[in-house]
């Protein structure tokens, strides 16, 4: 039994074997390519199977996707934009594998609740806060899905007090404030000459001034999108991992003080908002877990 998870994330593709658990160690990854992104994630995937036979492959895409077609549209793979049948690619390639796809955010909180931080509770909130925001939602202790694949973009819920454009084609989208690309771009346009979000976060975690203000918006963004989604589904846990998770104070303050502000009603009170215990792993253990639970797994 050989069994693969496979994370198409903004920036790039990772593989790795499933035993019971992923270890950091065993994931391969290779950047998304400009062409022949298929080709190349296929051959990243045949490097890992070794030439066995692979019983299950479970993949984790970014959004949007078409999870009744098995079909990925990622934003930052610009051949699969307008839509790649990645199901039907995978199980041409391993004709003997179930091949199970779901959004990376679905994938992050099964992850979380087979493996990490929410594995105690039944109504949960995960977001992964890197050059993109995914999330992914857990009610009543199933993860939700939603009608075509895509509920938990927590990436497009509004904020108010923010109007900056959102490369969705809206307005004040919680990554077009607190999104480590637009963190980024909104840091540079203040006159910051740095280049890369890991430079950004850094930069903010030793003091310097537009860097932390960056960080300042993202947390308050963060802590305003929790608040509205933690009241509607009656969550009491939040997990937040990935790059801008780990700014420390600069981001944390304000994102509790935006909680604190904002999260009022009764229930609400025991809310807890605490750093993933995943770290960079999240999504492909989530993809893992599909691949697992599928009949071949
Ligand atoms: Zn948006």
């Amino acid at each position: 039994m050989t069994v693969l998870a496979l994370e198409i994330a903004t920036s790039w593709f990772a593989v790795s074997e499933i035993a019971s658990d992923v270890d950091t160690d065993d994931v391969r990854r290779i950047p998304v390519p400009a062409r022949g992104a298929w080709e190349q994630c296929k051959e990243l995937l045949l490097e890992v199977a070794g030439g066995r036979e692979v019983t299950s492959l479970g993949i984790a895409s970014a959004g949007p996707i078409d999870m009744a077609a098995g079909v990925v549209a990622p934003l930052d793979v610009p051949e699969w934009r307008a839509g790649f049948a990645i199901v039907a690619a995978a199980q041409a390639a391993f004709p003997k594998a179930e091949v199970r796809l779901a959004l990376d955010g679905v994938c992050l909180a099964l992850g979380e609740r087979n493996l990490g931080t929410t594995q105690d509770v039944m109504d949960s909130l995960v977001l992964n806060v890197s050059d993109r925001i995914c999330g992914g939602v857990m009610v009543g202790g199933f993860v939700v899905v939603g009608r075509t694949g895509n509920a938990g973009h927590l990436g497009h819920v509004l904020v108010p007090g923010f109007d900056d454009p959102c490369e969705c084609g809206g307005r004040g989208c919680l990554e077009a404030v607190a999104g480590g690309a637009a963190a980024l771009r909104w840091a540079r346009a203040q006159g910051w000459s740095g280049v890369s979000v890991p430079e950004l976060v850094e930069a903010a975690v030793t003091g310097d001034e537009i860097p932390a203000a960056a960080m300042r918006r993202a947390g308050t963004a963060l802590g305003r999108a929790i608040a509205s989604v933690a009241a509607l589904l009656d969550i009491d846990l939040v997990a937040v991992g990935g790059l801008l998770s780990e700014a420390g104070p600069v981001l944390w303050k304000p994102l509790n003080e935006a909680v604190a502000t904002h999260a009022r009603l009764s229930f609400l009170s025991g809310l807890r908002v605490v750093q993933s215990k995943l770290g960079p792993v999240s999504v492909l253990a989530g993809a893992g877990v599909l691949a697992l639970t599928a009949p071949g797994g």
